[in-house]
């Protein structure tokens, strides 16, 4: 089913949250307004007891009114930044819904920019804008910026893209290594000025499927896209993995030999979940781009109920896999409207509904059990060694549900 209307969910600035801690020497500078600075600055509160590294340069009236303000007002912030902050290394100029509309063009402002402090920093530029985005295309925008600046390399690599938590990565680039594939390199890197190198050695495996803008610039630059589930669970970490394997040429006897333990205590972790979540019917809002995978999951290991399965865009390219373990019949919708969703979901009553921020509360108030979607790209979900923990942020609001009701 495709839906168009109003939508509830999070702009691509909330991407920031989690691209800034993978690359400590890069910096968001948001050009944007009040409303953008607020919800960067409570997305990521924590911060202020840091010096953050993220910032908004705001667009006042003035600047809306006329772009040769707002560009030379740009130009005077950066300048002031870089000399404050000698130690970034990359500049991201990220627009925004104010930016957009005004139509203040930040490529050409990177470029002006890269001319005046070149050497010191690089300026790339993308947009986090709310405008018919949701928020994890924020870090499909911003791995697309850094592509053009990944070197040209030969060898034959295995790149995960996406970002992972560190120590979630370190754990599966120790799994592939030891099954033989030599040379593992992430996008986005840890330091923004370690790029990787692509080419036609380079298989692209992803590890988050809101990235396909980035891999088709990728599969451009000569890589070949590894087809499999995405690393959720342990049915899904296993067939990534193995896929990964199977294009290094790597024996199937030495996956089963090194992941089979991992799965049977994968499975042995999972079981006590399992039986909370069994038979529990399922809604899931489109917000994330991970309800696709997180709806297999959750029906094939966790025995859950798929009543519907709302995702904001649907690739064929990137989700083929996913989409054929679905239990045939499940109802997927693409794309929001968001009134006709909550009929819907008022009508079918499930027991749990994934779903953004906003409409969380709203549903709880009516007595319904909600995780919000937002948590799953915060936590560290991938990998057979996740599979409970993933199944646990689901069993959670479940408990608190069933402990309000008897309270
Ligand atoms: S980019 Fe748009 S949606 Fe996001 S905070 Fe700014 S105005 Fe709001």
């Amino acid at each position: 089913m495709r839906e168009s209307g109003q939508r509830e969910v999070f702009c691509g600035l909330t991407s920031i949250v989690w691209l800034h801690r993978r690359m400590p020497d890069a910096f968001f500078l948001v050009v944007g307004s009040r409303t953008c600075a607020h919800l960067i600055q409570s997305a990521a509160g924590v911060m202020i007891f840091a010096e953050p590294r993220f910032g908004t340069a705001i667009l006042g009236e003035r600047d809306l009114a006329g772009l040769a303000d707002a560009n030379e007002e740009l130009d005077r912030l950066v300048a002031q930044l870089l000399q404050r902050r000698p130690e970034i290394r990359t500049l991201f100029l990220v627009g925004s819904c104010p930016s957009e509309v005004i139509k203040l063009d930040l490529a050409k402002a990177a470029e002006r920019l890269n001319r005046q402090h070149g050497g010191q920093v690089r300026v790339l530029n993308y947009s986090g804008s709310g405008i018919e985005t949701t928020f994890t295309q924020g870090e499909d925008g911003a791995l697309q910026a850094l592509i053009p600046l990944m070197p040209k390399g030969e060898e034959r690599q295995l790149l995960i893209v996406g970002t992972l938590a560190d120590a979630v990565e370190d754990r599966l680039v120790g799994l592939f290594q030891r099954l033989g594939i030599e040379r593992v390199v992430s996008l986005p890197p840890r330091r923004s000025t370690e790029l990787p190198s692509v080419g036609p050695g380079t298989q692209l495996l992803l590890a988050q499927p809101f990235l396909s803008g980035t891999a088709r610039a990728l599969i451009d630059r000569g890589a070949s896209l590894i087809r499999a589930p995405y690393p959720f669970g342990v049915e899904g970490s296993h067939a990534w993995m193995a896929a990964a394997a199977a294009a290094f040429g790597v024996a199937p006897e030495r996956v089963a030999e090194l992941l089979d333990p991992l799965v049977e205590r994968g499975r042995r972790a999972l079981a006590p979940l399992r039986q909370t979540l069994e038979g529990k019917r399922l809604f899931l809002l489109p917000d994330s781009q991970l309800e696709i995978p997180l709806a297999r999951f959750l029906s094939r290991e966790c025995g859950m109920e798929l009543v519907e399965v709302g995702t904001p865009y649907l690739d064929r390219q990137v989700m083929a896999e996913e989409l054929a373990l679905l239990p045939a019949g499940t109802q997927i919708s693409e794309g929001q409207h968001v009134e006709n969703q909550l009929l819907r979901v008022r009508a079918q009553r499930p027991d749990l509904v994934v779903c953004g921020l906003g409409l969380a509360n709203p549903l709880e108030a009516e007595g319904m059990a909600t995780k919000w979607s937002i948590e799953l790209v915060f936590s560290p979900i991938h990998g057979i060694d996740q599979a409970a923990d993933l199944a646990e942020l689901f069993a959670r609001p479940l408990r608190r549900r069933a402990a309000l009701s008897f309270a």
